[in-house]
């Protein structure tokens, strides 16, 4: 039977006794926040329940580009809220127009369909890379990232001892869907033509981050992303780039654009709508129109909350102000000023660092080298990279205390932010090495 909390009873302890964990993701099951009730979030600032205050460098992984609850953003959807909810039938105006947005900007795009999460995206994607080839296999990376969904829930963040072998990131995943994907590492070309070269006819999509954002930053050599895109070619299998974080982020064309490296298929997701959620598929039309949002298509695609007019307002007004106003220069800015001024900072300290990332991503791995693959970056300190942002966390400035996590800045970060970031910084990794 249900009952009312005594008033005694702390929001987190409520939390824990109704909800699993007191979350509601994995991922924000993280060890020393336990009790951490967010109240309110604006620009590049968040505030817990008891009214402190964190700078936020977490970016809940990413969406809020513009930071948080971004006035134009927030007009949009509480405009969307006045006029329309969601009537499940049609298109809306909105939802054309967004397509015709992501069509002109991202190169692969020729057709979009709009879903309400990245996961989804991913999903689809490789649902029709399968139904197009008629072939069984996906090819995912170590250290890469794409959703919740059974095909690649496997070797994302491993445990040295996993790497190289299946390392799923659940159980309740039938052995035969995990032996359905093969894991190859990031960065390694001639592993990817060895691959095609034994199980090329078998192989439906290859899918990919094209920055493996899910393990702070690794840069994709030039060679590797043009080799994905040849072997796909040759071997008619899918390439799927996921640019649920790359896209829009680090420029409006995604890193498809950067890259000069056009895939089939493109997943997308976070930034476009700014905080609100959206996932995207878009890629080459003799692919996208396999979906059964065709009349007499053959792979099945539904959603209610696809398309909902409140994340496409968010995602429109996103978008607008992307193109219009001078965002990326300001992320970019800011984040080459903490690329360049942090690591004398470190080195002062005697600390073996290496600060990277692209744009408004950051990462401080504690290893002596930049890391090109997900291998080099078993030399990171884990405990130096945990330890350091837990005393950030405490000084209110929030970069995520888990091993590998990456940090953004925001069109509403300011140079004083960056600042105190390295201020912070280096009083928590001197306290660290104490
Ligand atoms: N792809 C990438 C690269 C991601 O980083 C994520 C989420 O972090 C996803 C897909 C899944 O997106 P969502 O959490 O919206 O389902």
């Amino acid at each position: 039977m249900n009952q009312q909390p005594a008033p005694s009873i702390s929001l987190p302890e409520r939390a824990r006794q109704v909800i699993p964990g007191g979350v509601n993701s994995g991922q924000r099951n993280v060890p020393g926040l336990a009790d951490l009730v967010i109240a309110r979030a604006q620009g590049a600032t968040f505030w817990d329940a008891g009214g402190r205050q964190y700078t936020d460098y977490h970016a809940a992984f990413g969406p809020p580009l513009l930071g948080h609850n971004d006035p134009d953003v927030a007009a949009a959807v509480a405009e969307a809220g006045r006029t329309l909810d969601l009537c499940g039938v049609g298109v809306t105006e909105g939802e054309i127009e967004l397509a015709e947005t992501l069509a002109e900007l991202v190169p692969s795009m020729e057709r979009v369909l709009l879903t309400s999460t990245g996961s989804e995206a991913t999903f689809h994607a490789l649902r029709v890379a399968r139904a197009a080839t008629g072939r069984r296999l996906v090819v995912k990376f170590q250290g890469c990232y794409h959703g919740w969904h059974d095909a690649v829930s496997m070797n994302v963040i491993s445990a040295p001892d996993r790497v190289g072998r299946r390392d799923p990131i659940s159980t309740g995943i039938l052995p035969e869907v995990l032996d359905a994907t093969l894991v190859l590492r990031f960065n390694d070309p001639d592993g990817v033509r060895a691959a095609f070269a034994d199980h090329g006819d078998d192989i439906a999509a290859v899918i990919v981050e094209p920055v493996p954002h899910n393990v702070g930053c690794l840069l994709p050599d030039a060679e590797f992303l043009r080799t994905l895109r040849e072997e796909c070619t040759r071997h008619g299998s899918v390439l799927v780039f996921d640019e649920v974080i790359t896209g829009v982020r680090h420029g409006l064309g995604g890193w498809q654009e950067i890259a000069g490296v056009t895939p089939d298929l493109t997943t997308m997701g976070k930034a476009i709508a700014n905080g609100y959620p959206v996932g995207a598929l878009g890629g080459r039309a003799d692919l996208m129109d396999l979906f059964s949002s065709r009349p007499g298509a053959p792979v099945f695609f539904a959603g209610t909350y696809n398309g909902h007019p409140a994340v496409v307002a968010a995602a429109l007004a996103t978008l607008r102000k992307l193109r219009e106003e001078p965002v990326h220069e300001h992320v970019f800015r800011l984040g080459d000023r903490v690329r360049a001024e942090l690591p004398p900072v470190l080195a002062s300290l005697g600390v073996p660092a290496v600060v990277t990332g692209y744009g408004s991503v950051f990462v401080t791995y504690f290893m002596d080298r930049l890391p090109k693959t997900y291998d080099d970056l078993l030399a990171n300190d884990t405990g130096m990279f945990v330890g350091y942002r837990r005393r950030m966390v405490d000084q209110g400035v929030f970069e995520l205390p888990l091993n590998l996590k990456r940090s953004h800045l925001s069109y509403a970060h300011t140079d004083a932010d960056v600042d105190r970031l390295i201020e912070t910084t280096e009083a928590a990794v001197r306290a660290q090495l104490a």
